[in-house]
């Protein structure tokens, strides 16, 4: 592994912040905290030290340090507008498209500093690729959906072995059996956890390391919800995942660690079921208990 990668906080602990394990954000310690439990992972995929983002001059995030590890499913939680949106799209650098928005830290995907000035946005989020909170399939075919990106990437020289990605993609997103007789109908033209399974392969078709997902299952029913969520379980074996998530249910039945989000600070990350059994930070138990949110 490379020297960059850096596996404990950057900055130690000062008197101050360790002062803010006390559980309770107060005015004096309100930039003065750290977070609880294993934010560490010794397989890490991605990266994240020090990390602050503004909006202007306002600051959504402050000093989070996180690991996600290889093939691990990270669930973000947390009350609305407490960062976790902004958090993830840190991760492949979507917020380079808002201009108000500033990121300062250290993001690394396994020993590259994604923030580089080196690294070109276009082959990161094929690597880091991203399905958003509303399925939005190109209007374009199933087919084309799922080759667009293998196309954009030049992945494939043969119409055959683009045929191959699309069906290995639909394959992956569990959709193939469903679509593969009516390749050539619109994108849109499916149900909306059919839609959100073909951005999905679209995602996969590129063959990313790490896939984020922002509240994907928000505009989906309950069947269509439970489908994603098996999904879930089964790229995980392949893929790292990072997933926002309003339903603590959902970040209890697909991820492996949780990590708990209140105004814009990292408050604990933990093992899930030790999160919403056990937790180890008050704003934690408040949370999970239904106290606030
Ligand atoms: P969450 O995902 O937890 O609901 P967000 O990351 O969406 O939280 O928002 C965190 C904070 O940043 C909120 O105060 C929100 O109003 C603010 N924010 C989010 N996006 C923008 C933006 N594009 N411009 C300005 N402020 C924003």
């Amino acid at each position: 592994m490379n020297d960059s990668v850096i596996k404990e906080p950057a900055t130690p602990l000062s008197a101050e912040k360790s002062k803010a394990k006390t559980n309770v954000i107060t005015e004096e310690n309100n930039d003065a905290y750290t977070t609880v439990g294993q934010a560490f992972s010794e397989k890490a995929k991605m990266s994240m030290r020090d990390v602050d983002v503004f909006y202007g001059e306002k600051q959504a995030i402050y000093d989070v340090n996180l690991d996600i590890g290889t093939n691990e499913v990270v669930a973000m939680i947390g009350p609305s507008g407490c960062g976790k949106s902004t958090f993830l799209r840190c991760l492949n650098r979507m917020n380079d498209t808002i201009d108000t928005c500033k990121v300062t830290g250290k993001f690394l995907l396994e020993d590259q500093d994604i923030n580089d000035k080196k690294m070109d946005v276009v082959p990161l989020r094929a690597r880091v690729g991203m399905v958003f909170q509303k399925p939005n399939p190109f209007p374009k075919s199933i087919y084309d959906n799922v080759a667009y990106g293998a196309r954009i990437h030049g992945l494939a020289d043969r119409k055959s072995d683009l045929d191959d990605i699309v069906e290995t993609s639909l394959q992956k997103a569990g959709l193939w059996n469903e679509v593969k007789d009516r390749l050539q109908q619109p994108g849109t033209s499916l149900s909306g956890g059919q839609q959100q399974r073909l951005c999905i392969a679209r995602t996969i078709a590129v063959s990313p390391e790490v896939i984020l997902m922002d509240e994907p299952c928000s505009a989906l029913d309950p069947i269509a919800t439970a489908r994603i969520e098996e999904l879930i379980d089964e790229l995980s074996q392949n893929y790292t995942i990072a997933i926002v998530t309003h339903s603590m249910q959902q970040a209890a039945r697909v991820s492996h660690r949780t990590a708990y989000f209140h105004l814009g600070k990292l408050i604990e990350v933990n093992e899930t079921e030790k999160v919403f059994t056990n937790p180890d930070h008050d704003l934690t138990e408040a949370y999970i208990t239904g106290r606030f949110g």
